[in-house]
């Protein structure tokens, strides 16, 4: 036995093998030793003590899908042998083979899968400068395919994919993607020089599977590595299942072009999937809006969250949809009550093209197909064209008429149980099932007569798996037994008998039993392959009730919330909401939520916005930000009234966290995503900023603010909103055309402030900063000496400073220094004067260092200057003097 093991071992080194015995799956050696404490049992040995003493461990076989899920959790792929012939039959050692490995990524277990996520392999590929992936899910047949020319794009559909198990080359992969898969991944597998890897055979393996002649319809190219990649998931999947897949749907190659571009970074910030603080689901965009009733609508709500559109028709369709819902209250609630009767087609698909298709599950595919046309019969009324498209779906009336006329009523959970075909499929099985049943019937009036003959009223006729059936006579009774009974066995109690009578009619009953279950096997086989055949269908149907679902639950969030439906504007329009809220903080914040406006056009595209510690600056910024993802996804938006143009890609920088794990200080990843922002946001992007420049110095922080402020101004002008705790930004506003400032209102009451949480014109005088520790109840005698201190502080006349470099040519000027606070540091504000070049004095409170020069530095100075020079006017003299004069300024 320990032979065949290691045999079957050595195919499969890098698994964890469960080799089936009787009633348990065991494990040897150094698995069995890994294995034992994720799997949380006993480790024992196989000849303990003796010469080839070796270490197992063992888990029932009818609990195994739990233990599996186990080492899958764990990031093991796990080697299921069984046991391929019958051990009744079997003639020497039980011939056993691996008939699946079930790797973390393509295991289509309902038990190990999440309903409502798709369950994602990839693969990726880079061969130079290109890169291209595959994500397969298994366990639905949904394929798609990436192309990437930047590291960091590839990097970032990992983490927003989060596939549970990535297939890569090792020692090939960009840096950042190595990092990522290396930290966000559960099971990264290696397929170094593998087969599977294999670029020249890649489109023939897909081509073949596809049944094309050509992957250009795809719109992929023959030796690129998005098609290696896509071939090599594929490949690697069929592999492991032990099964050609005929459920994986044609690959589809998503580009940047056609969807909103979230980062992950913007997901994150904006918890649309993840509680930042918990890592939950609660208080996430997702637990606001996934109303959905069905596995395949919150997968559907899912994605369109994770890739909102970007085509103002598109999203006006999804739009027309919900707008129809929301009017139809009753039909609405009609049609989720149905739904949430139909089960998940896509995956019970995919588990009948694995041959893993129970009967319940058959069952209920049959119950839910058999209610989809009054679903579909429903949508009649409606106009909308996205519902229209859903209504026209084929219900597969055939594959449910097929179902309903094979499978009984409610069908065993096994096959090997019976009971699981109709009456009337199939005459022979009837017959058979009859006399087995009748049989059954005879065996109970073989009883009677028994008693009845020999007067032993307590015999009994019964039946084990050693002897078949018998007669079983209590010692106190064997006077009575007659002579033609043979006796079988003695027992403490009893004695057990056959007779050639009863062995005849358990031949009969034993036989009909057998075709029976030999029949039903037949059947049942013959229905999963016609389910598996029609696949497309099912996989369209699944589709099209995933849509019908998320587009029920966006209806029914905007009808139970009071949303509005956004009017859709082109790429770059202006975005104008009124009364907007924050679709989160609106349901759980402790205080009636205070509704704001926002209007981002041409003359306004760039907000400054300030306002105290807790004024409500960051829920405003998420707010907008998430009122026009929610718009993109198809949903309508928390707001009275919301005019959105379309935007390209959402990106926010809010908040500061450290992300030690990476080994990267709050600053160095506040720098890093706004870095991200500067370079990839264009003129039809919504930026989003949080206190940039917090996690520094006050100065570098100021500084850095203010020239991000600027180059965003002056470069592409995205739509932006900007908080901050510098106020001198708002300044930026008196000297950049589309930069305008509000603040959010305050209540100034004795010692005590009231947050109004209203978005007004302006900008906050101070930061209110003892006020708010105040609220969170720092002892009084801190509060007390802090009000002291900065008394103290604020009293000191600017001087010693240095001077900050004045705009234009001049350094002298106006000089209107206005101290306010910042975290407790005076500094001055540089104002100007109407229009003539100023200089602003700095005063740090009692720093000394020097301060690099804030806003203009010299050689800025003298690149103006050049800049304005008109060299056909100059003669010599004066280009040699001018040379002269800057030279002068820049040596100080
Ligand atoms: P800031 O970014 O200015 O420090 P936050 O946006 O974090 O302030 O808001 C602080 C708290 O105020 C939030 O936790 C939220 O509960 C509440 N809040 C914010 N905006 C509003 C609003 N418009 N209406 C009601 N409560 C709000």
């Amino acid at each position: 036995m320990l032979r065949q093991y290691l045999e079957v071992k050595e195919s499969y080194p890098e698994e964890i093998l469960f080799y089936r015995m009787g009633d348990f799956f065991e494990l040897f050696f150094e698995d069995a030793v890994e294995a034992a404490p994720v799997l949380g049992v006993t480790l024992t040995a196989r000849n303990k003590g003796g010469a080839n003493e070796a270490p197992m461990c063992g888990v029932p076989h009818h609990a195994v899908e739990g233990y599996i899920g186990k080492m899958l959790e764990a990031g093991y792929r796990v080697a299921i042998c069984d046991q391929v012939e019958d051990p009744a039959q079997a003639k020497g050692l039980v011939k056993r083979e691996v008939t699946r490995v079930v790797t973390p990524g393509t295991v289509s277990e309902p038990e190990l899968l999440e309903g409502k996520e798709a369950n994602w392999l990839a693969a990726l590929v880079w061969s130079g400068e290109e890169g291209g992936g595959a994500f397969l899910d298994v366990s639905t047949g949904r394929f798609l395919v990436r192309r990437w020319r930047r590291a960091e794009d590839c990097a970032e559909d990992v983490l927003l994919l989060k596939p549970r198990e990535v297939l890569l080359e090792e020692g090939t992969l960009p840096r950042v993607v190595a990092q990522v898969v290396e930290r966000e991944v559960l099971c990264a597998t290696p397929l170094a020089g593998d087969r599977h890897f294999d670029p020249r055979r890649a489109a023939d393996t897909l081509k073949n599977h596809f049944g094309v002649t050509t992957l250009r319809g795809y719109g992929l190219s023959n030796a690129e590595p998005a098609v290696t990649a896509a071939a090599a998931a594929l490949a690697y999947a069929q592999e492991t299942q032990h099964n050609a897949l005929e459920h994986v749907r044609s690959p589809s190659l998503q580009s940047d072009g056609e969807v909103l571009v979230l980062d992950s970074t913007t997901l994150t910030n904006l918890e649309v999937f993840r509680n930042l603080r918990e890592g939950g689901r609660k208080g996430t965009l997702l637990s606001v809006v996934d109303r959905s009733v069905t596995a395949p609508g919150g997968r559907k709500l899912r994605s369109w969250l994770e890739r909102p559109l970007r085509d103002a028709a598109d999203i006006v369709r999804r739009h027309d949809a919900v707008e129809e819902l929301v009017a139809a209250t009753q039909a609405r609630q009609d049609l989720r009550e149905v739904l949430t009767q139909v089960v998940d087609p896509e995956r019970l698909l995919s588990r009948s093209v694995l041959g893993t298709l129970t009967p319940r599950e058959a069952a209920s595919l049959r119950d839910s197909l058999e209610r989809v046309p009054a679903v579909l019969g429903q949508l009649e009324p409606f106009s909308a064209a996205a519902l229209a498209r859903i209504a026209t779906t084929d219900p597969l009336r055939e594959l449910a008429a097929e179902l309903g006329r094979v499978l009984a009523a409610e069908p065993s959970a096994s096959v090997q149980d019976g009971g699981v075909v109709a009456e009337g499929v199939d005459e022979e099985l009837d017959r058979v099932r009859s006399m087995a049943r009748d049989s059954k019937q005879h065996i109970l009036e073989m009883e009677a007569q028994e008693r009845a003959s020999t007067g032993i009223n307590s015999l009994k006729i019964r039946y084990n798996r050693v002897f078949g059936y018998y007669l079983e006579v209590t010692k106190a009774n064997q006077h009575l037994v007659p002579e033609h009974y043979v006796r079988k066995q003695t027992l403490v109690n009893a004695e057990r008998y056959i007779t050639p009578e009863i062995k005849e009619l358990e031949d009969q009953i034993l036989s009909a039993e057998e075709r029976q279950l030999k029949l039903e096997a037949e059947h049942y086989r013959v229905l999963v392959a016609e389910v598996s055949r029609y696949g497309p269908g099912l996989s369209v149907l699944a589709e099209a009730l995933g849509e019908l679902d998320a587009y029920l639950a966006f209806s029914e969030v905007a009808a139970r919330y009071r949303y509005v439906r956004p009017s859709m504007g082109p790429l770059g329009a202006p975005l104008r909401v009124s009364a907007g809220r924050h679709p989160v903080v609106e349901r759980t914040g402790v205080d009636a939520f205070v509704p704001n406006d926002v209007e981002l056009d041409d003359e306004a595209r760039l907000v400054v916005l300030t306002g105290p510690n807790m004024g409500g600056k960051s829920t405003y910024l998420r707010q907008v930000a998430l009122i026009s993802l929610m718009a993109q996804a198809g949903s309508f938006v928390p707001a009275e009234r919301a005019e959105l143009g379309t935007v390209d890609r959402i990106f926010t920088r809010v908040g500061a966290s450290d992300d030690l794990a990476r080994g990267e200080s709050t600053f160095m990843v506040e720098m890093i995503e706004t870095a991200n922002i500067l370079h990839h946001a264009t003129e039809n992007s919504l930026v989003v900023l949080d206190e940039v420049g917090r996690g520094t110095a006050t100065y570098d922080g100021l500084s850095l603010a203010w020239a991000i402020v600027e180059y965003l101004h002056d470069e592409r002008c995205p739509k932006t909103l900007f908080a901050t705790h510098y106020h001198e930004l708002t300044e930026l506003a008196r000297r950049l055309p589309r930069v305008v400032n509000r603040t959010l209102g305050v209540k100034e009451w004795e010692d005590q402030i009231l947050f109004l949480r209203r978005v007004v014109p302006g900008q906050a005088d101070k930061s209110y900063g003892l006020h708010v520790a105040r609220l969170a109840g720092l002892p009084e005698p801190v509060l007390v000496r802090a009000s002291e201190v900065l008394a103290g502080l604020e009293s000191k006349p600017p001087g010693n400073q240095p001077e900050v470099a004045a705009e234009g040519a001049s350094t002298t000027g106006s000089v209107t220094p206005e101290s306010v606070s910042v975290d407790g540091v005076i500094v001055g504000t540089a104002a100007t004067g109407s229009g003539a070049p100023t200089a602003g004095r700095h005063s740090v409170g009692q720093r000394s260092e020097g301060q690099i020069p804030l806003f203009k530095p010299v050689e800025e100075i003298v690149a103006a200057a050049l800049r304005d020079v008109d060299v056909d006017q100059l003669t010599p003299l004066a280009a040699l003097n001018l040379i002269h004069s800057l030279k002068q300024r820049l040596d100080g």
